[in-house]
């Protein structure tokens, strides 16, 4: 089977394009490794019409929608090796297998670099997030730890004290210059500089000097890389953002390599599934009109300014 087009990332955003494309009469095959970004969060938030609701449910009832169409394959699997060019990808799953494609959409999300706490990877995305929209509403104005991660965590500390009684813990990881002091404390950010032995409890952070500081909920910055090795290995321009890494697209979702998309987490920031889901749909139909009119598939100029 040539597929017209090969989703690797079958969570939202990979879902979303596919859908597109099926519902185009194409034929589309996704491979998708399971692990979405926000597998380790009991309910998701701000997705218009699926508020509160577990993350995997939201994916379970997309998966379902889309195997309905006949020209979608669903494989379960991780994609090792990509090669060959437009028209011609040939991808090679961890079990050996290699499925030929005419284009190729990357959706294969982002990885959260965690800052170095005792206590904090166990209870990330249960006591400790970085979105104050998927989960600051949930803290009931109550009292809000920053683990202070980069400069981000700044730009955190200020904006949630729209949720509850911000504590930036700095924690030897950030610089304050006194314009920056001076602005959190016109917000009432109260600034920790004792550094941090562990977090405890629901999220108890307990200090080196013996104290324990309890808060309703933890936030921290973290720094965002693509997931997939996939993307360098295909050689995908990358291009910086406030929040880590991703791959450079233009507007039309085109990679710097020619017939290679990329959508979601992985393309674009600030993240969440309604951006993913709303990126995703607008790939799919970009992909589906590069095949009507292969003359529009040249790829994003690698230098320069991103769009
Ligand atoms: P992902 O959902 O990360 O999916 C990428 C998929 O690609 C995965 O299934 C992965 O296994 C697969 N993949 C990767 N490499 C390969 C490969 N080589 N072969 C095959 N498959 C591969 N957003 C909200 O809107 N509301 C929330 O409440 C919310 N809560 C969050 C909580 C936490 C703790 C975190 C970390 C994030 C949260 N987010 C939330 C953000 C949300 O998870 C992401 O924005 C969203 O998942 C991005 O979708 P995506 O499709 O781009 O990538
Ligand atoms: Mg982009």
């Amino acid at each position: 089977m040539h597929y017209d087009v090969i989703v690797v990332g079958g969570s939202y955003s990979g879902m979303a394009a596919a859908l597109q494309l099926v519902r185009g009469r194409r034929s589309v095959l996704v491979i998708d490794a399971g692990e979405r970004r926000n597998r380790f969060a009991s309910h998701s938030h701000g997705f218009l019409g699926q508020d509160g609701e577990p993350p995997g449910d939201i994916a379970a009832t997309a998966r379902r929608q889309l195997e309905a169409y006949p020209t979608l394959t669903w494989l379960e699997g991780r994609v090792e090796a990509v090669a060959g060019q437009v028209d011609e990808f040939t991808v090679t799953t961890a079990g050996g297998d290699s499925h030929l494609g005419r284009r190729l959409l990357l959706a294969t999300g982002v990885t959260d670099q965690l800052p170095d706490v005792d206590g904090l990877p166990e209870r990330w995305g249960r006591a400790v997030f970085h979105c104050p929209y998927c989960h600051g509403y949930e803290l009931g104005q109550g009292r809000i730890g920053i683990v202070g991660a980069n400069p981000m965590s700044i730009h955190q500390a200020e904006l949630l004290t729209d949720w509850g009684d911000v504590t930036l813990l700095v924690n030897g990881a950030l610089e304050l210059s006194q314009e920056i002091r001076s602005t959190l404390e016109r917000r009432s950010v109260v600034i920790e500089e004792a550094p941090i032995d562990k977090i405890e409890g629901h999220a108890d952070v307990r200090m080196v000097d013996g104290r324990q500081l309890r808060f309703a909920g933890l936030f921290t910055a973290t720094r965002t890389s693509p997931s997939s090795p996939l993307v360098e290995a295909m050689g995908c321009a990358l291009e910086e953002t406030p929040m880590g890494i991703q791959v450079r697209t233009d507007a039309e979702s085109k990679t710097s390599v020619t017939g290679v998309f990329a959508c979601g987490d992985v393309a674009r920031a600030p993240h969440s599934v309604s951006l993913a889901v709303g990126n995703g749909a607008m790939t799919g139909a970009q992909i589906h009109r590069s095949l009507l009119w292969p003359e529009t598939v040249a790829p994003v100029q690698a230098e320069g300014r991103a769009r």
